[in-house]
């Protein structure tokens, strides 16, 4: 669930910093100019936030509450960047007021950077934001971002003094921003990907219906980490390509690391049918806050569709002999072919009095649904706390026919698949 802290700290360092640019606003601005360095100012400070959480740090999945949620406020801080960047171009006035000295007041092209950087922020945007555009496709070309932000610096640190004054109060603060980002560009470039890698080889590749099952052993450590977390597995090798986020199946407790995973495009699909033990696996993580042991609530509904089982073996698997949850598990999938591991959760299920599984086959016109959980769970719906993994539709369904029903968001986690 996305947490508040985050969004405050965002809303707070732009409330300051209008606060700031208006309190402060220079005698010789005029109104338009001020409004209009106002628009570029938080246009870069949510660019800024951008840059800061695409470094992944675990204090900024604690604020925002895990990294698909940081990836969504990344995409949504720079949907607004080019939003605000575009308004701030078309209203910043094209000349400068007569008797200025053009020479005194501008030392550098800060209008030609600013147009360049413009251009490019609404090009990439527009890729980003492309879903018809594949994930590999995308994601060398995004980091021509990191070209934009540097290039914004030095739009508005050349900026000429009649439009913006870089060592007034709120410039001072978008200075900061700007020393704080570019120490995020550095790291994320350099620095996070080695920090958080660890060295796997494939043991086994074991097929199952419509998914694969990788197996991983540790050459050094083990990775560490809890149920319900996911993390970017990347295969060595030639045309192995970009890394891929997915949720560990296996216990953390276990010697080897699994990984369950669906064929959905060429990646997965390519290894269903080319992997072989033997290779070696570069695994970084363990990102995301899916965790269903620290709530407060020991009446928990837990619901998977499909492959958003996932999250949900790795609990099974780590849950504790005197685990005392009143725990009521819906298991969604087409038939009973296509539900994985179905044999292990009804096992789990025999031997645990806290479990009670409902597996839903849609092709029997059983769907995971508010009203199937109306009519199966004991007391009302609002007894209980939800955790559910799967396909969009069911999951935005389930969460707005909860909501209907008196849930608090609060009482609703969900864990996505997707970060675009
Ligand atoms: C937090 C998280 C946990 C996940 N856990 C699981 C899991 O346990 N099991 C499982 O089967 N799938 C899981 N997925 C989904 C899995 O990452 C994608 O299905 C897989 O990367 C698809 O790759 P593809 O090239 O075969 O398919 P494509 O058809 O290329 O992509 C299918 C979808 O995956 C996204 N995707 C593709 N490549 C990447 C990438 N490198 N990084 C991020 N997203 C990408 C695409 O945007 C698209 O939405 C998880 C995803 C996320 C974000």
């Amino acid at each position: 669930m996305l947490r508040l802290q985050g969004i405050n700290l965002i809303i707070g360092t732009i409330v300051l910093f209008i606060a700031l640019h208006l309190t402060f606003a220079p005698e010789h601005h005029t109104v338009r100019t001020t409004g209009s360095t106002l628009l570029g100012g938080i246009s870069f400070l949510l660019m800024t936030f951008s840059v800061v959480l695409a470094t992944r740090l675990e204090i900024f999945e604690e604020m925002f509450g895990g990294l698909d949620r940081m990836y969504q406020v990344h995409r949504v801080a720079g949907t607004f960047t080019a939003v605000f960047a575009l308004v701030h171009f078309f209203s910043i006035p094209k000349e400068l007021p007569p008797g200025v000295d053009p020479v005194l007041n501008s030392t550098f092209p800060s209008a030609q950077i600013g147009m360049a950087s413009m251009v490019l922020l609404v090009i990439g945007l527009f890729v980003a934001l492309n879903r018809k555009i594949s994930y590999s496709r995308w994601r060398n070309p995004h980091k021509v971002m990191a070209l934009v932000y540097i290039l914004v610096i030095g739009h508005f640190m050349n900026a000429p003094g009649i439009f913006f004054e870089r060592f007034s109060a709120s410039g001072i603060l978008l200075i900061v921003a700007a020393l704080t980002g570019t120490v995020a560009l550095v790291y994320t470039m350099f620095g996070m990907n080695k920090r958080t890698a660890m060295s796997f080889t494939i043991e086994a590749v074991n097929s199952l219906e419509r998914a694969t099952e990788v197996v991983l052993k540790p050459v050094g450590n083990m990775l560490k980490f809890k149920p319900g977390q996911f993390a970017f597995v990347e295969i060595q090798g030639k045309d192995w390509s970009e890394p891929h986020p997915f949720t560990i199946s296996s216990a953390p407790n276990e010697d080897r690391l699994r990984f369950t995973m669906k064929v959905l495009g060429d990646w997965t699909r390519k290894v269903r049918e080319e992997l072989k033990p033997g290779g070696e696996v570069i695994v970084r993580g363990p990102y995301g806050r899916f965790d269903a042991s620290k709530t407060g609530c020991r009446r928990q509904v837990w619901v998977a569709g499909g492959i958003g089982l996932t999250p949900f073996l790795s609990k099974l698997r780590a849950m504790e002999d005197d685990d005392d949850r009143e725990i009521h598990f819906a298991y969604a999938a087409r038939n009973k072919e296509e539900a994985i591991f179905l044999g292990e959760l009804e096992a789990v299920a025999a031997t645990r009095d806290n479990i009670t599984l409902y597996p839903l086959f849609s092709d029997e016109g059983d769907f995971a649904r508010i009203d199937v959980a109306k009519k199966r769970l004991p007391g009302g719906l609002t007894d209980y706390e939800y955790f559910i993994c799967g396909p969009k539709p069911m999951v935005e369904g389930l969460m707005k026919d909860l909501k209907t029903e008196g849930v608090k968001r609060k009482a609703i986690h969900v864990e996505a698949f997707e970060f675009r």
